[in-house]
């Protein structure tokens, strides 16, 4: 059986405890590889090497660094099959869905980060006669790097890359649930010509390896994506420290049909949004909202289009939802089901494990589509994450009930608009409190624009220079003319 080690100055050593973890496949229950169970010492071991190739790498012409970070880039895509099947098989998700967004992201992300330090400027500021002012952007050193398991790949490359084009060498921590593309990745960035200790990748649980980086004091920078109560504890063991800290944690999206929204589109769409991923995506719509007039014939489509989603094992190209990542994973949704019944809701579809499923995916964590309709917006279900395939309908009068209800959660990430009126979709985004405002679509991202959430979904913005902002520090020098 594969066992994966950490990767330390660009060598794959074992855990300093010498301790292991089993790493699963959630498709069908079964021990695919064994994963270090590291904890401080080799947090320690990592941030060192990271400290060592710091002074160098943050002195590497800007062109040499463009160059090393396409070469990586250009390895993923050469191993472009093997990345797809090792993300599908290691998290649960459909073959097909890692082919067409996350490997192609993974791609993009070192593509982008690489030209984007071609292109960065600076700014001056004339002091009347007196004085220029300009300002130095500068790498901070060791970045502390968390992902979560949804979006293994897509999300360490969406850190790494940027963390270290702009200068900083880094410690990435993946989640333990889904380590086998990290491994994958180190070792094409060593392949890639990178420096050694300019990228070490540490694995194990969150609360021991996780924090060991979040509390390290030579980790000047925590970049986090997780969920909201993991994102609260990485706060405060970073915020004594000052480190800087970019959070991007859960969410509650809603979707906003209105009634003259094109309704092929919205359904087609919602299904999605609402599903991809079996709706293990931070920005998956989760509360459906639909306007009175079209209630009932967007339900009948919407419901007619889940019950036709084709469940099963997620290395066969057509099967369309997956597994979800795990077993206590899959209960915790279940228990969620429980409590929408409990909570006077009903289910319109979905809420079981689906039956006849292929042979090898038996024992796997499936769990059908499941469509929940009355219930009332203050209950728990409407209120808290799921991150599974539960999406909630509910019926509203106006738009400044929709806005309202819409609002109505701690959360504040993304949400949809579906409408023809082009006043109304502005007047709506404006009015909504959420970092990302999709108007007549979903997920279309361009890695220019500022992503983060608002209220409980997050602190701070990544994407495009706001991303070379976050990993660099500012300094003004003021020059006497
Ligand atoms: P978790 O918060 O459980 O874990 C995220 C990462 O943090 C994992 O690597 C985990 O390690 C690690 N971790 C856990 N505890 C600690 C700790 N005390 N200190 C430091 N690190 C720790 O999230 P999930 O992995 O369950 O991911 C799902 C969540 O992520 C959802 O809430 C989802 O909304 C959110 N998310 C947000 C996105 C956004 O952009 N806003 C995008 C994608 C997901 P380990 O797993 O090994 O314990």
């Amino acid at each position: 059986m594969k066992r994966l080690l950490n990767f330390i100055d660009g060598q794959f050593r074992p855990p300093a405890p010498g301790r292991y973890l089993p790493n699963v496949e959630p498709a069908t229950g079964r021990v695919m590889a064994e994963i270090p169970e590291s904890g401080p010492e080799d947090v320690d071991a990592a941030v060192a090497a990271a400290s060592r190739a710091f002074e160098a790498w943050r002195k590497t012409p800007a062109e040499e660094r463009s160059r090393l970070l396409l070469r990586v880039a250009e390895l993923i895509e050469a191993n472009f099959e093997d990345l797809a099947r090792l993300e599908s098989e290691d998290s649960g998700k459909p073959v097909a869905l890692a082919r067409r967004m996350d490997v192609p992201r993974a791609i993009l992300n070192f593509r982008f980060f690489a030209t984007a330090i071609l292109h960065a400027e600076t700014s001056a500021h004339m002091t009347d006669d007196r004085a220029l002012n300009y300002t130095l952007r500068q790498p901070l050193g060791v970045a502390g790097l968390i992902s979560p398991w949804n979006l293994p790949l897509y999300l360490l490359t969406w850190k790494i890359a940027p963390a270290i084009a702009a200068g900083n060498t880094c410690v990435a921590k993946p989640s333990e649930l889904t380590p086998m593309t990290a491994d994958r990745l180190a070792a094409l960035i060593g392949e890639a010509g990178i420096p050694p200790g300019v990228v070490n990748v540490v694995h194990g649980p969150g609360a021991s390896a996780g924090r060991a980086l979040t509390s390290h004091p030579k980790v000047p920078l925590i970049s986090f994506t997780g969920g909201t109560k993991t994102g609260a504890d990485v706060m405060t063991h970073a915020g004594p420290l000052f480190k800087k800290v970019s959070l991007e944690l859960g969410g509650k999206n809603p979707n906003l049909v209105f009634a003259d929204a094109d309704l092929e589109q919205a359904v087609a769409t919602s299904i999605q949004s609402s599903f991809s991923n079996q709706g293990e995506i931070c920005l998956c719509g989760s509360r459906l909202f639909v306007e009175k007039p079209i209630y009932d014939e967007f339900l009948d489509r919407f419901l007619a289009a889940t019950r036709k989603l084709r469940i099963g094992d997620p290395l066969e190209p057509a099967t369309e939802v997956g597994a979800l990542v795990s077993d206590a994973h899959r209960n915790k949704v279940e228990g969620y089901v429980a409590l929408a019944r409990e909570e006077g809701g009903r289910i319109l579809t979905g809420g079981k494990r689906p039956a006849d499923l292929p042979e090898r995916v038996r024992g796997g964590y499936f769990l059908e589509p499941t469509v929940v309709a009355g219930l009332d917006c203050s209950r728990r279900v409407m209120q808290e994450e799921i991150f599974g395939p539960v999406v909630t309908v509910t019926p509203f009068a106006s738009p400044e009930e929709a806005i309202a209800l819409a609002n109505g959660t701690r959360y504040g990430l993304s949400a949809s608009v579906w409408t023809r009126d082009l006043q109304k979709a502005h007047r709506v985004a404006a009015a909504l409190e959420s970092g990302t405002v999709w108007v007549n679509t979903w997920l279309l991202r361009d890695l220019r624009v500022p992503f983060g959430g608002m209220k409980e979904s997050g602190v701070g913005r990544e994407g495009g220079f706001e991303s070379l902002a976050f990993f660099t520090e500012a300094k003004n020098v003021c020059v006497k003319l």
